[in-house]
């Protein structure tokens, strides 16, 4: 029974990003299965899982390829530490993120948080082993999120994830987004992204000589509410942070694996950072893995006769097998299925579905970049977002707004009723919320 599956989930699991007493009112959803975009709670009801559970899923979940992969591996090699052990997958999924991207060093994590710690720690370790130990500080975007283990939310800017830890975070420097949401008048998203460096090269012109590096998701702040940028940000910047000597972080935990349209978002600006970190998409949404990839300048800064120059830093599960397989797996579904070139046809499909929803008269900034879709709603609800995910779920589809900003994140796999669910759901649960305001006097 639904019921009794959701009663001991709520006794006996402390549930991720959720104030458990709400769940007195709504319980937890108990799913049994899952099939391409489709989540099945125990009682056999389907949902369109329009946000990819959290932004990890790309191809659908139970995908045959990544399921033979993965037992495959099972077969083979389950685990082994990586410390002075190697493996098939972790070497070839290293050699192919590094073709993919040109940067050729990577280390692994398991989520996404661990893999900002690993960057900004690396960031840190490097200018210290470069005879330059006081550029320790960072910086980050307002509104940007990297993580919420006590390291990233020094780079986390996002009042509620903080507030309560703030006397535990060594706080990094904040500068203006570039959010084309803040064109002033006459302005374009390009002037944006030229008034925001500009207000960076202020605080660099400052402070580079304590800073280490800056982090910025490229082109999507997502957890902000999927504030999206021009890409000359990324450009302006890259050339900033080579002028003060500042290494450049971009996060494409969750821009990553073609979500932007590309296969990450900063190629889209044509630079090329000194890390990158990965998660979420990596492993096609089966498995925990990140990774930061790095360049060979940074690799070479720590390669030593000393052991105390090396990267010390280590988790458990480290380049764990069935993650990296399945990651490789996700990597090859790239390859053979040409994915970038059919989500264009898939994207315009939807866009068309959606539009409805875009020109609603209640929404204002509808955007879409790639596999992304986002509209922000004007109403008087202070609690929009769980009243509106309740009327989507109710129809059949799982979206769940940030703030006052609908969003859709799906998998690349929409057939045309999963279209046709993501459309109609997203705009009745519009209507349906919008009925919910108390009436103007
Ligand atoms: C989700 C996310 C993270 C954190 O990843 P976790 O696996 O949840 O720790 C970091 N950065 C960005 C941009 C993300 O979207």
């Amino acid at each position: 029974m639904s019921n009794s599956l959701a009663m001991r989930s709520m006794a006996h699991v402390w549930h991720p990003c959720t104030q458990m007493k709400l769940h007195e009112a709504q319980p937890p959803i108990a799913i049994a299965r899952a099939s391409g975009p489709w989540l099945y709670d125990v009682d056999g009801k389907r949902y369109l899982d329009a946000v990819s559970s959290w932004w990890v899923n790309l191809f659908g979940h139970s995908h045959p390829h990544i399921k033979a992969a993965l037992a495959d591996q099972l077969d083979r090699l389950d685990h082994v530490m990586l410390a002075g052990f190697t493996h098939a997958p972790v070497v070839e999924l290293s050699e192919r993120l590094g073709a993919l991207t040109g940067l050729g060093h990577a280390f692994y994590g398991s989520d996404g948080a661990s893999a900002t710690e690993i960057a900004l720690k690396m960031s840190a370790h490097f200018w210290r082993n470069s005879g330059r130990a006081g550029k320790s500080r960072f910086i980050g975007l307002a509104g940007g999120y990297h993580g919420e283990t006590v390291g990233a939310l020094a780079v986390t800017d996002i009042a509620i994830f903080r507030e309560a830890y703030a006397p535990l975070v060594r706080l990094a420097a904040t500068v203006p987004s570039p959010d084309a949401r803040g064109a002033q008048a006459g302005e374009s998203a390009a002037d944006v992204a030229g008034r925001c460096a500009a207000a960076l090269e202020a605080w660099l012109a400052e402070h580079h000589e304590q800073t280490a590096a800056l982090i910025v998701e490229p082109l999507v702040q997502c957890a902000a509410g999927m504030a999206m940028h021009d890409p000359e940000y990324l450009r302006l910047v890259r050339a900033l942070c080579d002028r003060y000597q500042v290494h450049l972080v971009v996060d494409e935990i969750a821009t990553g694996f073609g979500r932007t349209g590309t296969m990450f978002a900063h190629q889209q600006a044509g630079i090329r950072p000194d890390f990158i970190c990965l998660s979420k998409g990596l492993t096609g949404g089966t498995l925990p893995l990140s990774a930061v990839l790095t360049t060979d300048a940074v690799y070479q800064a720590f390669y030593d006769d000393e052991v105390a120059r090396g990267f010390l830093h280590s988790h458990s599960y480290t380049g764990n097998p069935l993650a990296c397989r399945a990651a490789l797996a996700t990597l090859e579904i790239f390859e053979q299925q040409d994915v970038l070139t059919r989500n264009v046809a898939l994207a315009r499909t939807v866009s068309d579905a959606l539009a409805p929803l875009s020109t609603h008269p209640r929404v204002r900034h509808a955007r879409h970049l790639g596999m992304i879709w986002a509209w922000d709603v004007e109403t008087t609800l202070p609690d929009f977002a769980r009243r509106y995910h309740h009327h989507a779920m109710a129809r059949g589809a799982l979206l769940r707004p940030i703030g006052r900003t609908v969003y859709a994140m799906p998998p690349y796999v929409l057939d045309a009723e999963a279209v046709h669910c993501l459309a109609q759901g997203a705009l009745a649960a519009l209507e349906a919320t919008l009925a919910e305001e108390p009436r103007s006097p």
